[in-house]
């Protein structure tokens, strides 16, 4: 859809300009939420505002108000009914470059909508390749930080390579994707990274391990190593933009004889019922 939000305004994505000086062009100060829209409802609205006002608090930006109505409206003006919802906050435009922020800038608020592949099931069920680098990024992780020159790099890694995602380790332990939280099972038991500074909280993973625990499976949040992906019984990757994408192939490691496993495919039909039935 072409109209956004922009700064107390609705008006054509065409039209909309932001100043050269604006502290997110120049230093990537600010954070984001990618928040999905199914079936004209807005995906987990309370989470996203909620893991949003943590960033904002994270870089000594104030809570913003009336947000939810915002992108309601939006929602209703948009012909589509599936599609993302991109807000984007800045610290706002500053009269001079300058590392050091003025405590008085009025924060630049821009949302709009977006649509992202959604995998077909038959993707889904043949499922995708991964590949590994060091997690270089800087240590602050959690926030959801526009600054994603690192996350950039890492993603363009996967595609070049062929592969859906980069799993990223520091000190020998998994964090998680470029663009994603990491799962994996052993033994039939699933893990994932515990919560830090060095991952992003996913809106997705802490739903998965909910919706996990609904139906018998715990999740247990431990250290992952690159050995214990590799030599994984299945992998999968969770994220707003698809919930869960099965990992069959991490660089020249075949999981599971290259195919979808078992627990993937439940937990994949029971995220795809949650979010039909939302
Ligand atoms: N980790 C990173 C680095 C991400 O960029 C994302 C999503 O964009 C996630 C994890 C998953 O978060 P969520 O499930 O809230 O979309």
């Amino acid at each position: 859809m072409d109209e956004i939000y922009l700064n107390g305004s609705f008006l054509p994505k065409s039209k909309a300009q932001i100043s050269i000086m604006d502290r997110g062009f120049l230093f990537g100060d600010g954070v984001y939420e990618l928040i999905p829209v199914f079936n004209k409802k807005v995906f987990l609205l309370d989470q996203h505002l909620k893991r949003l006002k943590n960033s904002l608090n994270l870089i000594q930006m104030n809570e913003i108000q009336d947000l939810d109505n915002i992108i309601n409206k939006l929602v209703e003006k948009n012909q589509k009914s599936t599609f993302f919802i991109y807000l984007h906050i800045t610290r706002g435009a500053q009269d001079y470059r300058n590392h050091i922020y003025s405590k008085n800038l009025n924060p630049t608020i821009l949302i709009m909508c977006e649509d992202y592949p959604q995998f077909s099931q038959d993707l889904i069920k043949k499922g995708f390749f991964a590949t590994i680098q060091d997690d270089f990024r800087w240590m602050k992780s959690n926030i959801k930080s526009i600054s994603l020159l690192g996350n950039v790099l890492l993603k363009n890694y996967a595609f070049d390579n062929g592969c859906y995602e980069t799993l990223l380790f520091r000190n020998k332990r998994l964090t998680e994707g470029s663009t994603s939280n990491v799962f994996i099972v052993k033994n039939k038991n699933i893990y994932t990274p515990k919560l830090s500074n060095e991952l992003l909280p996913g809106v997705t993973r802490d739903l998965l391990i909910r919706l996990l625990s609904k139906n018998g499976l715990s999740v247990i949040e431990s250290d992952i190593h690159e050995s214990d992906v590799i030599n994984a019984d299945e992998v999968w990757c969770s994220s707003s933009t698809n919930a869960v994408v099965p990992i069959v192939k991490v660089d020249d490691n075949i999981i599971n004889n290259g195919k979808t496993g078992y627990t993937t495919m439940k937990v994949y039909e029971i995220a795809q019922e949650f979010i039909t039935n939302f």
